[in-house]
């Protein structure tokens, strides 16, 4: 018996194209209910990926379960799915209103169900006075809505999306944002949204799939993927961090002893198994303070300055020559020390990360 919580269940999912291997042994549970988000570089496999849950694409290997069902063979149509696309393409000679009853041909409701099917999803994505007009005469991001509407409208149990909001510009985009993630709450429908803005991925999803070339990175919340990146990929790929050349000298458990240029020591938690040896520590540039240079853990000179209105971000270069960015708020309180000068640096409890490669 599958679990009940699971929607799909991607089991070691293979995708070559000729000899290229597009996906190579994915295994993910995306859960009922979830907004779950596949984001990557270009390329690493996440069109392909959705592709496959749609039926799109037939996978080389592996298997795809629905609700703990195998769909392989199944057919795009009789997957109980829908996919909204980057190019949402909406039919530009039918009416708002005509494009959202398209999407629900296929189940061939009587008229006045289908109707009020139509009325009920135009006003979850707040267009329900716009229902006679022409998608020339709306917003892109009102298009993005009616796309999204009538993809709702036969209520898939599962909604795909492939980069939908790529195409509106940034104030748009981070407004339909909010109103994406409440109407997947609002509707309880799973979403899998494929994108590769980190910024984009952090602010909506439950949990994110951090993908490269075909693999799966990391799985968890906004959270863990951000403070806890299990490797240099993932830490690199998502928000800013440092990655400091550190030298390892033990590890005992997940808590391992770490050499910091300059000669202090440092104990902290290890993203995964380890060996002694050298090392990278992940640090978040909002996670160091400026301190005096005497007795600090690392120490340095500012080489640099940069205004960032809310922050300040200042590069420091160490005695190995490392060059550190930290992330200091802009305060009439705090003074930031001048290009040039001496500086020590602490870390925040908890803020270094010792990185598998
Ligand atoms: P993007 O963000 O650019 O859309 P992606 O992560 O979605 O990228 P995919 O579209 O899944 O990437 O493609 C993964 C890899 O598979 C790419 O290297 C791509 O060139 C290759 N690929 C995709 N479709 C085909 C195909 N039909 N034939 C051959 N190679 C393909």
């Amino acid at each position: 018996m599958q679990d009940a919580t699971i929607a799909v269940d991607i089991e070691k999912v293979t995708k070559n194209y000729g000899s290229f291997t597009a996906l190579s042994g994915v295994s993910l549970d995306i859960r009922d209910n979830e907004f779950f988000t596949l984001l990557g570089p270009s390329g690493c496999g996440k069109t392909t990926l959705l592709r496959s849950i749609a039926g799109f694409e037939e996978i080389s290997d592996g298997a795809i379960r629905l609700y703990g069902e195998d769909i392989a063979g199944l057919p795009p149509h009789q997957r109980p799915v829908n996919t909204v696309f980057q190019q949402y393409a909406l039919f530009p000679h039918m009416t708002v209103a005509q494009n959202v009853l398209f999407g629900l041909q296929r189940l061939r409701k009587p008229k006045d169900e289908a109707q009020a099917r139509c009325a009920e999803v135009l006003e979850l994505v707040q267009l329900s006075s716009f229902a006679a007009r022409y998608p020339n005469q709306l917003s892109g991001g009102q298009q993005q809505r009616v796309a999204l509407a009538r993809a709702l409208a036969p209520k898939p149990k599962l909604l795909l999306l492939d980069e939908p909001l790529s195409a509106l510009d940034l104030k748009l985009r981070q407004a339909v944002r909010v109103e994406l993630k409440q109407i997947q709450k609002e509707t309880g429908i799973t979403f899998i949204f494929v994108t590769h803005d980190q910024e984009e991925a952090l602010t909506m999803s439950d949990r994110i799939a951090v993908m490269s070339a075909g693999e799966v990175q990391q799985v968890g919340t906004p959270r863990d993927v951000y403070e806890a990146p299990r490797n240099r990929f993932v830490a690199d790929f998502i928000g800013e961090t440092n990655l400091l050349d550190v030298t390892v000298t033990s590890v005992t458990g997940d808590q391992a002893l770490c050499v910091l240029p300059g000669g202090r020591e440092i104990t902290c938690p290890a993203a995964a198994v380890v060996d002694p040896g050298p090392g990278h520590l992940s640090v978040r540039p909002e996670r160091m303070t400026l301190t005096a240079p005497t007795d600090a853990l690392l120490s340095g000179r500012v080489e640099n300055h940069v205004y960032l209105g809310t922050d300040m971000q200042v590069m420091v270069r160490l005695e190995d020559d490392e060059v550190l960015t930290l992330r200091v708020q802009n305060s009439d309180a705090v003074a930031i020390p001048a290009i040039g000068s001496e500086v020590g640096i602490a870390l925040e409890a908890g803020a270094a990360r010792l990185l598998a490669d």
